[in-house]
């Protein structure tokens, strides 16, 4: 007899950026293989994602999943995992395979949040409005991390949950739109905290380093570090980067020191989380999957 497959979604968000305004979310998607290819929808739904969330769920075992056209890491308990961008309208939507290739989708709706304006004066005016010369450097540095980005680690290590990397006085939340020296810039990604030239930063989990770079024109001394299934941490404007591609970290690991490099007006960390190219929220980490 089949088991009855399951998919159990849980998600954790903050509700209008507010610390005491949590909704806890979660989602129960129970698919039985009769109802499967019938039109009924057979999922229960509970609740909604937001944009920039992270979506930890599992699935039973022998069956496939993917989101936004990428194929889901299933981990030996079944637990898979994707993020959505900030940016992100409409639904969510995850394709379910049966193990003969029948095909079902769950659209899951997505929450629009609100994002603030940051006025940020006193940047380098050259990261603001760069030089034909900088164009070609900005160029290279975004393919480095987008190849430092790609990797596809099959060890479920954020599954171990997640600390700050730092602590300090939050200065910058994930998708102000910024305003640099009054031009329009891109979107904020990470959380920034204030702290002195030369704090350490640690490791919020374990994972590999696949990117240690002193100078990159924006984010200047930069580490990208993969927790695996495509999620990673970024650390930017680091004085120094004390760790090497390739390097395995666990938690608590020193892998630099607080700067003010590249585009910034004063010592901070600016940590940023990734699911592949989709940037999302530390903050929604940090709730959906805090250290065990
Ligand atoms: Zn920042």
């Amino acid at each position: 007899m089949l088991s009855q497959p399951k998919i159990i979604i849980k998600v954790e968000v903050p509700l209008m950026m507010s610390k005491t305004c949590r909704l806890f979310a979660f989602l129960l998607i129970s698919i039985s293989p009769q109802l499967f290819s019938d039109t009924i929808d057979p999922i229960e739904v509970s609740l909604d994602v937001f944009q920039g969330g992270i979506v930890v769920g599992k699935v039973a075992p022998g069956y496939r999943l993917t989101y936004s056209d990428r194929e889901l890491h299933i981990s030996s308990s079944g637990t898979f995992v994707f993020g959505v961008g900030r940016d992100a309208s409409g639904y969510a939507e995850l394709k379910v395979f049966e193990r003969n290739d029948a095909m079902s989708s769950k659209k899951i709706e997505i929450v629009e949040r609100d994002y603030n304006i940051q006025y940020v004066e006193g940047v380098p005016q050259r990261t603001v409005t760069p030089t034909e010369t900088d164009l070609t450097k900005i160029q290279r540095d975004a393919e480095l991390v987008k190849a430092a980005r790609k990797h596809e680690l099959v060890e479920p290590l954020f599954l171990e949950g997640f600390v700050r990397p730092i602590q300090g006085q939050i200065t910058g939340v994930y998708g102000s739109q910024r305003i640099y020296n009054g031009t329009p810039g891109r979107p904020h990604y990470g959380i920034d905290y204030a702290a002195p030239k030369g704090s350490n930063v640690v490791a919020p989990a374990p994972g590999i380093i696949r990117l240690s770079e002193s100078d990159l024109f924006y984010s200047g001394g930069t580490i990208i570090l993969d927790h695996g299934y495509g999620i990673s941490s970024s650390f930017l404007h680091l004085s120094q980067v004390l760790v090497e591609v390739g390097d395995r970290v666990n938690f608590g690991d020193v892998i630099g020191l607080v700067g003010s490099t590249g585009r910034s007006t004063g010592p901070h960390l600016d940590w940023r989380m990734n699911w592949f190219d989709v940037r999302i929220d530390p903050e929604i980490v940090l709730d959906v999957l805090p250290r065990k």
